[in-house]
C-alpha cells in the first residue's frame, strides 16, 4: 500500500458496509490528500467486539509462546517497511522524517523486542510469602496469576500516531487479550498503515480489529459493546467523559491524559546542554508532547546566561516542510490545534508577557507551522503557564529559592513528567521527589517515553495507571490470587462453626500471641491459640 499519494486507500474490509462516509487525511504540511478512509458504524464496531469475546479464549490458550512467535514477525514488517512508516507518519502528521523515525519507528521495534522477551516474566505467577506465621499454621500457600481482560479497547491520539497506540496493542495482545483499536480521526492513514503492521503477525481472524469512527461515537461504543477494559490516550476533558461513563459499568479505564511539563535549571547545570535540551524536549514534534517541556523555571543567578543560550538555539531552527531533511521542525498536525496555540500566545502577551525570541516560520498558506516562541516575563495566570498549550511555546521564569522552583512546578493541575537540570546528580534526584509528576528525569526531558521499560503516566489530572515496562503490562491483565491449602490433615479451620467461648479466646489468643506488648502477654496468646487448635482436626460435622 503505497501512502501519501492522492488515492483511495483499503480499509477495514471485514467490518466496512457500504454506507459510504470517509475520513479524508491531509498532510499538514503541504495540504496534499493523502486518502480516503471508510468510517464504521456504531453497530459494526459492536459486532467486532462480540466477535472479538468468542476469539480471545482461543488466543489465551495458545499460550504465551505461540502468541510471542505470531506477534514478533511485526518486527520483521516494520524492519522491512522502515522508510515507509516513517514517510507515512511524516505526511499524515506533518512531523519530520527524523522526529518520525526516532521518535515513533525506533521506541516501536524497541517495544516489540522488550516486551516479546519480558512478557514471560511479566505474567510469571509470582508466589506470596506468607503474612506471619498464622498463615503457615492455618496451611495457606498464595499465588498471583494474571489473566488478560478478554477484550481490550484502545483509543489514541493524533500526536505519536505509530507509536502510543503500537506498544499498547503490543502489550494487550501478549497478555492474551483480543483488541479493538481506534486511532485519531486526523492521522488515519497512521492508523491504516498500524493496522497493516499488526495483521502482519497473521492472528487468527478477529483477535484484532481496527476501527474508524469519530471520538464522539467511540467511547460510547466500545463502553456500551462491552469491552473489558478501555485504554485511553487523550485529553482530560475526554478522559473524564469516560472515567464517568465507564462507572456505568465499572468497567476498568487507563488514562493516559495530558501534561504541562515544568523543567528546573539549577545555578549548577550544564547550561548548553539545557538550553539544546529544552528546545529538543520542547519544541521538536512541533511542541506536540504529552511529556514535553512547556514551562521552564531557571535559577535567576544564570537566567540571563540561558536565555543568551535559548535564544541562539530557537532563533536557529528551521521551520517548514520536509523535502530533503532541510528542517528542524515540521507542521501543527490540527488546525484546531493551531488555534489553540495563538490563543495562549495571544492572551500571555495581552497580560504583559514579552516574545523573547522566535524562529522564522514559513508563510506558505497550505502549509500549518507556527514559529517556535520562547516567552519572558509570564507568570502562572497566563495561559501558556497554567494550561497545556501543545505547540511550539516555552515559557521562562526567574526563580531565587529551589524551594519556589519546587513550587512552582507543582502549582499545575497536570503532573506528567518533569525534569531537573543540575551537575550534582544527587541532588537533582532529591529535588526530583519534592516534583509531583509520574516520571523526573534529570538533564533530560521526554526521553523516557522512548524506552519500553520506563512506565509512563502521571500524577493528578494527568491520568490513572501506567503504560509502558511491567506496570504498563500489568495494566492489560487482571491479578487473581489463588490461595491453596495445604495441611495435609486438617479437617476445618480454626474459626469454623460452630462458634463458642473457646474459639472466641482461641481467636484472641492470636492478636495476643503475635502482637502483644510483652512476653507474657504473648505467651498467654499462644496458650490459648494452642487450645483450640485441635479443633482443626476434628470432624467438622
Ligand atoms: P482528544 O480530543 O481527547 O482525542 C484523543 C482520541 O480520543 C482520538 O482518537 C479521538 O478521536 C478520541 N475521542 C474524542 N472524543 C472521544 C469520546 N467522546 N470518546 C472516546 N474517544 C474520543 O485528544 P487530542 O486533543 O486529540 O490529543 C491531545 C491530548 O492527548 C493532549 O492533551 C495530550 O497531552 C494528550 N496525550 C497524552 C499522552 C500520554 O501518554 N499521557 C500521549 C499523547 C497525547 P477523534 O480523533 O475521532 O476525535
Amino acid at each position: 500500500m503505497e501512502m501519501g499519494k492522492k488515492e483511495k486507500v483499503e480499509t477495514s474490509e471485514e467490518l466496512t458496509q457500504s454506507h459510504g462516509e470517509v475520513t479524508v487525511c491531509t498532510c499538514p504540511a503541504t495540504g496534499e490528500k493523502l486518502g480516503e478512509f471508510s468510517v464504521n458504524t456504531v453497530s459494526e464496531v459492536e459486532e467486532a467486539i462480540r466477535r472479538a469475546k468468542m476469539a480471545q479464549p482461543l488466543w489465551k490458550e495458545m499460550g504465551l509462546s505461540g502468541r510471542i512467535k505470531k506477534i514478533r514477525k511485526i518486527r520483521d514488517y516494520i524492519m522491512e517497511h522502515l522508510d515507509e512508516i516513517a514517510q507515512t507518519i511524516s505526511q499524515d502528521a506533518g512531523k519530520t522524517r527524523v522526529d518520525a523515525m526516532m521518535t515513533e519507528v525506533v521506541p516501536a521495534c524497541m517495544a516489540i523486542s522488550y516486551y516479546c522477551r519480558k512478557a514471560r516474566r511479566f505474567l510469571k505467577p509470582k508466589r506470596l510469602g506468607a503474612g506471619n506465621i498464622i498463615s503457615y499454621a492455618i496451611g495457606k500457600r498464595s499465588k498471583i496469576f494474571r489473566s488478560p481482560f478478554g477484550v481490550v479497547g484502545i483509543i489514541s491520539p493524533w500526536n505519536y500516531p505509530y507509536t502510543i497506540p503500537f506498544s499498547e496493542v503490543i502489550m494487550a495482545l501478549l497478555a492474551g487479550n483480543a483488541v479493538i483499536l481506534k486511532a485519531a480521526s486526523e492521522t488515519q492513514a497512521v492508523g491504516h498503515l498500524l493496522k497493516a503492521t499488526i495483521e502482519a503477525a497473521g492472528l487468527p481472524r478477529d483477535v484484532f480489529t481496527y476501527v474508524n469512527l469519530a471520538g464522539s461515537l467511540a467511547g460510547d461504543a466500545f463502553l456500551e459493546g462491552g469491552v473489558d477494559k478501555l485504554f485511553f490516550t487523550g485529553s482530560v476533558a475526554i478522559g473524564k467523559y469516560l472515567m464517568k461513563k465507564a462507572s456505568e459499568t465499572l468497567t476498568p479505564v487507563s488514562l493516559e491524559l495530558g501534561g504541562n511539563d515544568p523543567m528546573i535549571v539549577c545555578e549548577d547545570a550544564d547550561l548548553k546542554r539545557a538550553a539544546v535540551g529544552a528546545v529538543w524536549a520542547g519544541i521538536q514534534n512541533a511542541g506536540q508532547s504529552c511529556g514535553g517541556v512547556e514551562r521552564i523555571y531557571v535559577d535567576q543567578k544564570v537566567y540571563s546566561d540561558f536565555m543568551v543560550l535559548l535564544k541562539k538555539m530557537v532563533e536557529s531552527l528551521r521551520v517548514g516542510p520536509d523535502q530533503d531533511f532541510n528542517v528542524d521542525i515540521g507542521a501543527i498536525t490540527t488546525r484546531r490545534q493551531m488555534e489553540t496555540v495563538r490563543r495562549h500566545i495571544d492572551d500571555a502577551v495581552a497580560r504583559g508577557a514579552r516574545i523573547f525570541a522566535r524562529s522564522q516560520c514559513p508563510l506558505d498558506k497550505n502549509g500549518q507551522f507556527l514559529p517556535a516562541v520562547v516567552l519572558s516575563e509570564v507568570d502562572h495566570e497566563m495561559l501558556v503557564m497554567k494550561e497545556e498549550t501543545f505547540g511550539p511555546v516555552l515559557g521562562v521564569m526567574a526563580f531565587e529559592t529551589i524551594e519556589e522552583a519546587i513550587r512552582l512546578a507543582n502549582d499545575s493541575h497536570l503532573g506528567l513528567t518533569a525534569s531537573i537540570w543540575s551537575k550534582d546528580r544527587k541532588k537533582a534526584v532529591k529535588i526530583a521527589r519534592h516534583i509531583q509528576a509520574g516520571a523526573v528525569t534529570i538533564n533530560d526531558h521526554l526521553v523516557s517515553h522512548g524506552f519500553a521499560e520506563t512506565p509512563w503516566g502521571g500524577f493528578k489530572q494527568s491520568g490513572i495507571g501506567r503504560t509502558h515496562g511491567e506496570l504498563g503490562f500489568a495494566e492489560m491483565t487482571e491479578p487473581q490470587c489463588i490461595v491453596n491449602d495445604i495441611l495435609p490433615f486438617a479437617r476445618k479451620q480454626l474459626f469454623w462453626h460452630p462458634h463458642g467461648k473457646s474459639v472466641y479466646n482461641g481467636s484472641k489468643g492470636i492478636s495476643q500471641f503475635l502482637y502483644g506488648r510483652n512476653l507474657g502477654e504473648r505467651l498467654n496468646g499462644a496458650y490459648k491459640m494452642l487450645r483450640v487448635m485441635p479443633r482443626m482436626f476434628r470432624s467438622g460435622l
